[in-house]
């Protein structure tokens, strides 16, 4: 029997699908000239994707064809050589359609296997949001601003060549940077995407990541109700309606907290985050109002809080409150919690100041999706100037998509 590799690419629903479907497909047309063989395809389960849902394609690449549809015969792989986090805010962990319940980013990676993320972060604020592994593992970091654009037009930042320069230096028994460069040439017809990954080959960078190290929550886990369990007729138990809130100081109760589903968690769809300034809020309710996501809780002192726990980071809240600056919407690697803003605004109101003002600074926001024609020219045109990415001083473009349904690469 030969060998098999399995790599899987978590990525951002919508936002995010061209890219991780250049990237899987990428590494089995690279891995074919390197003489394997492989197929490239994404997680049925994860369709339709929600704006920001966290969702999966994955490559299995084989040194022959009997390995490959041994490979195959699993619904998806249970474990995985190389896990790819194309947004580093995903390395909180990842819930995709309510089925799983949140699950660490790492949690397939094998021992020593390697979690590639895109990120302007160094290793120590992306390891310490990871979930702890009993085993030891490879973090390899990209620097990058997490590529976002659309269905339809797509931002070539060479996110996508620039990953494959990665898995050829991380793991060159997958495949190696002369069958990159070909698939390249080959699928992109384009030698300065060459040039990308040959650069991200040489500036990737590792580190080892120990069993005590990251985040210590303990990742969600449930248990599948027994046969004698069941219920006659009513399967789902329906949320109870909600509750009054005690205030952190007076104890006072009032408000209202509406109960919420207790498995999936919305958050991590999350890539920004709402902050408040409870100072200048005027208490209209229009952020209450308008949350799609009924994410804010009503406070018993008459503001309302959002829920981090259910808030998805759509920015609706902030784009309706008629006071300036009383939301701001925040880069999501800026927290390492979802504790209530209010309650620590109740408990300590200098404290809080320093704490949004500090939070603030975490702008610019992220690009979520295509507004207008032109607009990934510019930010591709902007990232070039700030040297995030080297053209050699050619320029970038954006790429209307004509071939979104094709999803696989056989081979
Ligand atoms: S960003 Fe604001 S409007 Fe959107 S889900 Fe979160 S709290 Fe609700
Ligand atoms: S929209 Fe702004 S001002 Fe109005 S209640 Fe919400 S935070 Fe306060």
């Amino acid at each position: 029997m030969g060998r098999l590799f399995a790599v899987e690419i978590v990525y951002r629903g919508i936002f995010q699908k061209n890219l991780a479907k250049n990237i899987s497909r990428g590494i089995v047309l690279a891995a074919k000239h390197d003489g394997k063989t492989g197929i490239s395809f994404g997680r049925y389960g994860d369709s339709p994707e929600r704006n920001g849902i966290p969702a999966k394609n994955f490559a299995i690449v084989a040194t022959d064809d009997e390995t490959l549809q041994e490979g195959m015969a699993k619904y998806e792989p249970k474990e995985t050589d190389i896990s790819i986090s194309v947004d580093d805010t995903l390395c909180k962990g990842v819930e995709s359609w309510a089925w799983y319940g949140l699950q660490p980013i790492n949690r397939l990676l094998k021992p020593n296997g390697t979690l590639i993320v895109t990120t302007m972060k160094g290793p120590e604020a992306v390891i310490e949001m990871c979930h702890r592994k009993d085993a030891p593992y490879r973090l390899a970091l990209l620097t990058a601003i997490p590529s976002f654009s659309g269905l339809w037009v797509y931002k070539d930042d060479h996110t996508d060549v620039r990953i494959l320069g990665a898995i050829a230096k991380v793991l060159p028994e997958l495949l190696s940077l002369k069958s990159v460069e070909k698939a390249i040439k080959e699928e992109w017809h384009d030698d300065l995407k060459v040039k990308s990954a040959q650069k991200a080959f040489e500036r990737v960078t590792t580190s080892v990541v120990s069993p005590q190290e990251g985040n210590p929550e303990k990742p969600y886990e449930f248990e599948l109700p027994k046969w004698y369990e069941l219920r006659e007729g009513l399967a789902i138990p329906s949320i109870p309606k909600g509750k009054e809130i005690a205030d952190p100081v007076s104890q006072q109760t009032g408000g209202f907290r509406p109960d919420r589903n207790p498995t999936f968690k919305k958050y991590s769809t999350r890539t920004m985050r709402p902050v408040v300034d409870f100072d200048t809020c005027v208490k209209c309710t229009l952020c209450w109002l308008q949350c799609p996501d009924s994410c804010f809780d009503v406070t018993p002192d008459g503001y309302y809080d959002a829920n981090m726990q259910a808030c998805c980071g759509c920015g609706v809240c902030e784009a309706v409150c008629p006071v300036a600056n009383c939301i701001t919407m925040v880069n999501e690697t800026a927290f390492a919690d979802n504790a209530s803003q209010w309650e620590m605004w109740k408990k300590e109101k200098p404290a809080y100041k320093t704490w949004l003002q500090e939070k603030i600074q975490h702008k610019p926001e992220r690009s979520h999706g295509f507004w207008v024609r032109g607009q990934y020219e510019k930010q591709v045109d902007q990232m070039v100037k700030d040297g995030i990415v080297d053209t050699g001083g050619e320029a970038i473009t954006e790429k209307v998509v004509t071939d979104v349904g094709e999803a696989s690469a056989g081979g």
